[in-house]
């Protein structure tokens, strides 16, 4: 059985937390929101775990992975960009798969995934702290630690690789034949036929960089071409690299602003259910477990009506996986 701690207030988290425990160079997790998202995670809440990492006297950095979709964050430039744009002006970023999502540090994972394809500076720290803002999410179910560090931290063939089973394709009414993707390709896969970009499925690896170059949004993911339950057993695999790499990590999850979707929405989105607190936990699969079953019981289960999906799926996989207890002991600090 694991430890969960329960608060309305960030400060009786935060002083729950034996930060001597963690290394010399924390990497804070962050999602920083889609531009046109208004729920992520306040920049407040992350300024106060920020500041507390920093008076202990270790280095504290807000870290986060390029998004594998044409956006606000698509590469580091218009990504660090968006994160100042809501607020995040107040410590170190690092996008950690670079410019344009490519570098990648790969740990053998042998699950659904065979291989987790992560940003490459994840190995720079020796510790991490993981702020998840706790939602809906349209294919796994609901987002939590787990999509926030297997999804959130792989690298942009690596969120391919998670959401697909097959190679990206190019909308030819979109193409204007202008050649960047051909450009970046180093695999040698896109040619012009008929005056139009084409992908030979049999010679691309997948590396998705011809989606974050194409300025006319013309290179398509192959959405829903991986089941809910691959996209979600991937995702606790991916989590596996990442803890693999980091293994003192703990876990905040903000039940606040709970949204049907997740915050790479750009757009505004109403809470379906009141808000819960905030949880603190060592472990991966109580704290994503017990997130789960207080939304539950706060929304009388409309939250795991949402999405249509089984939620349980994931933590079922990840204790299969040993990731952590489904038991948990949850702890009111505010009583
Ligand atoms: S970058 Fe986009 S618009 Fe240009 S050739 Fe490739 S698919 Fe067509
Ligand atoms: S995904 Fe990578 S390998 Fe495949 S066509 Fe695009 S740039 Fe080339």
């Amino acid at each position: 059985m694991s430890d969960v701690y329960f608060s309305k207030e960030i400060d009786r988290i935060l002083d729950k937390i034996d930060f001597s425990k963690l290394g010399k160079k924390v990497a804070i997790k962050v999602h920083f929101g889609e531009k046109g998202c208004v729920t992520y995670i306040s920049p407040e809440f992350v300024k106060k775990v920020y500041d507390k990492v920093i008076s202990t006297g270790r280095s504290a950095t807000l870290v986060e992975c390029n998004v594998l979709y044409k956006g606000s964050r698509t590469n580091t430039t218009d990504h660090i960009k968006t994160a100042k744009e809501h607020g995040f002006t107040f410590a170190p970023i690092e996008i950690l798969d670079g410019e344009l999502g490519d570098e990648e540090t790969d740990v053998k994972v042998d699950g659904i995934a065979k291989i987790a394809k992560l940003g490459a500076g994840i190995k720079k720290y020796d510790s991490m702290i993981v702020l998840t803002h706790f939602k809906g999410h349209i294919d796994a179910g609901y987002g939590g630690a787990f999509k926030n560090i297997g999804m959130g931290l792989a690298n942009r063939s690596g969120k391919l690789s998670i959401h697909a089973n097959t190679k990206p394709f190019i909308n030819p009414k979109k193409c204007t034949a202008c050649k960047n993707c051909i450009n970046h390709c180093n695999f040698n896969a896109i040619s012009i036929v008929d005056g139009k970009a084409k992908i030979d499925p049999q010679k691309c690896s997948g590396c998705a960089m011809c989606i974050a170059v194409c300025n006319n949004s013309a290179v398509n993911v192959p959405w829903g071409s991986s089941s809910h339950e691959e996209v979600q057993k991937k995702v606790v695999d991916y989590s596996k690299g990442v803890l693999e790499i980091i293994p003192n990590t703990i876990f905040i999850n903000f039940l606040i602003n709970i949204t049907k979707d997740c915050d790479c929405f750009g757009i505004i989105q109403k809470p379906i259910i009141p808000d819960v607190g905030i949880l603190y936990s060592k472990d991966i699969v109580a704290i994503d477990k017990s997130s789960l079953d207080l939304v539950n019981k706060k929304s009388n289960n409309k939250f795991d009506k949402i999405n249509n999906i089984d939620k349980n799926r994931m933590i079922d996989y990840a204790f299969s996986r040993k990731l952590g207890n489904r038991d948990y002991k949850l702890i009111d600090l505010d009583r």
